[in-house]
């Protein structure tokens, strides 16, 4: 019998590190992928959100006073009442199939080629990004990021061990003279990128908007070049000015005549900005073959969205449309606010963008300060920002900064503003 533990002989005869008494050699033990990770940010910021008296601007999450607590209830006993027991059973890793079915008609509206086999829905948007850095990145692989972008996107793509490649942006967007020469020069070396990762709408963190001109282009480059795009659009639905622009899905779904499975974009949504985070309900609408190989990195995650999350999402449907009217109006006032306070206190020399939607703003300060280093001294006038550089992978932005308008009243935009304004002169004048 096999039996390799069982004796002191054995034992020494290999000569393995033993734990000792201080314990496991913890930094010797973790992959080099974890370790590749950098501290959350995200997570000091909800920590600074706790100080008394605190303006936190930097902390990004939706508004709570928004959250439809009684629909969410009434939604909580329907589902109970109406699927008993079965809603707390085991269920399908694809997901409920009446949420796909509706899904499939709502993500790129009268495109008829989306089925459920496109919709596979995730435990938050979150993890859509994880499983399809599972699904498509080996070690080595070039990951292409519109630069600044969304930093828990690099937390869930960095321990698959791609390289990272920046793609400048500006007011519309990605510069795509810059990505075509980058996919050129990437082409030269022989390598192709695995995909492309955009927010095109309301991007956080600075708060653009990809144009319309510009999606078409990202397409025909990404078409040319074979490269897979990963559109991530968690605030699509909460534009408060402007045109809606259709997504890089539906206009790809245009030129394959409304075949998804021809599509080599990769959308991304999600509930949680418009129900509520918590639930943990988002989807990815993709050709079959990216859901297929979905299905088999979600069973070794989490096997399945919990399944009364799903149901109470289902019975909320109805009330979308009202619950997103009530956000983009909500959102409108306090961005309007919050970019008239900048315009009356902001010194001359720090540019802010004008966001159509979605929860941000993005400053940049003359070239000589340093937001991460400004930050304590914001905090010692109770206002705090997401510091710029934490939403560049590779480096950069040290002078730019997130502000988030979806949480604060009037009083906390108009206190917080002249705080931080107050704190970027002091800083101007050395
Ligand atoms: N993508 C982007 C761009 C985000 O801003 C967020 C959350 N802030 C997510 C994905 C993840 O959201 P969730 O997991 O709550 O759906």
């Amino acid at each position: 019998m096999h039996r390799p533990f069982d004796t002191a002989a054995q034992s020494q005869r290999f000569s393995q590190p033993s734990i000792g008494a201080a314990g496991p050699a913890f930094g010797a033990a973790f992959s080099a992928g974890i370790g590749a990770v950098n501290g959350s940010a995200l997570r000091d910021m909800l920590r600074m959100a706790q100080v008394p008296g605190m303006v936190n601007f930097g902390g990004g999450l939706p508004a709570p006073d928004l959250f439809p607590m009684d629909r969410i209830a009434q939604a909580s006993a329907r589902a109970l009442e109406q699927y008993g027991w079965r809603a707390v059973q085991y269920g399908t890793t694809e997901g409920f199939l009446p949420l796909r079915e509706w899904l499939a008609a709502y993500t790129c509206p009268g495109m008829g080629g989306v089925t459920p086999e496109h919709i596979q829905i995730m435990t938050g948007g979150q993890q859509s990004l994880d499983l399809i850095a599972k699904i498509f990145i080996d070690p080595g692989d070039t990951v292409l990021l519109e630069t600044p972008t969304y930093m828990g996107a690099v937390q869930s793509f960095t321990p698959y061990r791609p390289n990272f490649a920046a793609v400048p942006t500006d007011e519309h967007g990605i510069d795509m003279d810059a990505l075509e020469a980058l996919l050129r020069d990437l082409a030269m070396q022989g390598r192709t990128p695995k995909f492309i990762y955009t927010i095109p709408n309301f991007q956080n963190p600075t708060g653009r908007t990809l144009s319309l001109e510009r999606r078409e282009r990202l397409l025909d480059l990404t078409t040319q070049y074979g490269v897979f795009v990963v559109e991530d659009d968690p605030y699509g639905q909460l534009r408060f000015s402007g045109d809606d622009l259709p997504s890089l899905a539906e206009l790809m779904l245009r030129r394959t005549g409304g075949n998804p499975d021809r599509s080599h974009v990769v959308y991304c949504s999600s509930f949680s900005k418009t129900l509520a985070p918590g639930l943990r309900d988002a989807w990815v609408m993709a050709a079959r073959p990216i859901t297929d190989k979905l299905v088999l990195a979600k069973q070794g995650a989490d096997m399945h969205t919990p399944t009364l999350n799903q149901m109470i999402v289902t019975e909320l449907l109805p009330l979308l449309p009202e619950q997103v009217d009530k956000l983009r109006h909500s959102y409108a006032a306090r961005a309007r606010h919050m970019l008239a306070a900048l315009d009356r206190e902001l010194p001359p020399g720090v540019s802010r963008t004008t966001p159509e939607g979605g929860m941000f703003l993005w400053l940049t300060l003359p070239e000589q300060v340093s937001t991460t280093a400004m930050l304590p001294r914001a905090v010692e006038r109770r206002v705090a920002y997401m510091i710029g550089e934490c939403f560049h992978a590779l480096g950069g932005g040290h002078n730019t900064m997130r502000l988030c308008f979806s949480t604060a009243g009037p009083e906390d935009i108009d206190r917080g503003i002249t705080a931080l304004a107050q704190t970027i002169r002091e800083e101007l004048a050395g």
